[in-house]
């Protein structure tokens, strides 16, 4: 059969064998060892739920997924594949988690860590000269800039991309000359705001082994239930992207309109904006307290719209203080706008 579209993927993989009698959606399998003499030993090895769900999110990037207990998880296997003491290239401004992680790596002497504007390619390529991995991000959280993922083809020996805002749906690192990329399988692949789950997927079977390998030693392994549940919700993963990615595109048309906002960020695809408020830190912190049906809390990509101030966390100083990060959900567009325009109003 030729390609099939991803929505039908979404849909379609990580199914069991099809045969007579079996069940349509992987069964969760809840036992901490085998019978030996099989193919699986130990519960750390593998579990049928882990590879449907890889099977799956590997079948929308194109490559090996291997999961883990989170994305900061997937990150950490990733990070280990850098040779002691080599360079890694990574954005000064983006997922706070990933960025304090090699910031810790090269603290204790592990690597070396050299910090770009991920959206300038040229300062990008000239910082790889001689690195190990590029650790690049995009859209980037929160200030949802974008790389020239194509023109970082090669930069290092590794290019690693964190997909999470974009998903497999709006980009496809790998297809675009990336050896690896890395979700929080918590956000939009889930859905629902009820897993913490990590992915990463790599374009040879050899680099998906190494991860694995990594996986299995240091632990981080994948719950059977989240792995189920992430799969459970990447299965309308399209039809979710196509209603929150089109509110939030009516949303941030009204948004530049409007007198009370500083700057609104978006990057033209998917459901996530950044609002600058005018009148700072204090100003937005007041719109999120007056929010009543959007909801004021950090994470992103579930049903429900999400809110945050981004500079309220150290380590966040590059953020504007009144960035507002915006997760758009499925809620009706006039509700949504009802809201954040009596909680913008009071201001
Ligand atoms: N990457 C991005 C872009 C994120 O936003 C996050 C979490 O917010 C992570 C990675 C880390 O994922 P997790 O929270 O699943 O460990």
């Amino acid at each position: 059969m030729e390609r099939l579209d991803p929505s039908t993927i979404a849909v379609t993989a990580g199914r069991g064998s099809g045969a007579a009698g079996t069940p349509v959606n992987v069964p969760i399998e809840l036992s901490s060892t085998y019978h030996a003499g099989g193919p699986v030993i130990y519960g750390r090895d593998s579990n049928p739920q882990w590879v449907a769900f890889e099977s799956a999110v590997g079948a929308l990037e194109g490559g090996d997924a291997v999961s883990f207990a989170s994305g900061m998880a997937a990150i950490a296997a990733v990070a280990s594949l850098v040779p002691a003491k080599g360079v890694v290239v990574a954005p000064e401004v983006a997922y706070k988690g990933s960025r304090n992680l090699f910031a810790d790596l090269a603290s204790v002497g592990r690597i070396e860590l050299r910090l770009v504007d991920i959206t300038d390619t040229s300062a990008v390529l000239a910082a790889c000269d001689g690195a190990s991995m590029l650790w690049a991000e995009s859209p980037t959280n929160p200030m949802l800039g974008l790389a020239d993922l194509a023109a970082l083809e090669g930069a290092a020996s590794l290019v690693a991309v964190d997909n999470t805002f974009a998903t497999p749906l709006l980009q496809q690192p790998l297809s675009l000359g990336a050896d690896i990329v890395v979700h929080s399988a918590s956000k939009l692949l889930s859905g629902h705001t009820d897993v913490v789950l990590g992915v990463a997927v790599a374009r040879t079977a050899e680099l998906a082994a190494r991860i694995k390998a990594h996986r299995t030693l240091h632990g981080a392994i994948p719950g059977p239930m989240e792995t189920y549940l992430a799969l459970r919700g990447l299965r309308t993963l399209p039809v979710r992207l196509e209603r929150s990615s089109s509110t939030a595109a009516e949303l941030v048309a009204r948004l530049r309109a409007d007198s009370r906002v500083e700057d609104v960020r978006y990057p033209g695809y998917g459901q996530m904006v950044a609002v600058i408020v005018r009148g700072g830190a204090d100003a937005a912190d007041a719109v999120c307290e007056r929010l009543r049906l959007a909801v004021h809390a950090t994470s992103l990509g579930g049903v429900e719209t999400l809110i945050e101030r981004r500079g309220r966390y150290a380590g966040e100083e590059a953020t504007p203080p009144g960035l507002l990060r915006v997760s758009v959900g499925l809620e009706h567009v006039e509700d949504l706008w009802a809201d954040l325009d009596q909680a913008l109003a009071s201001g």
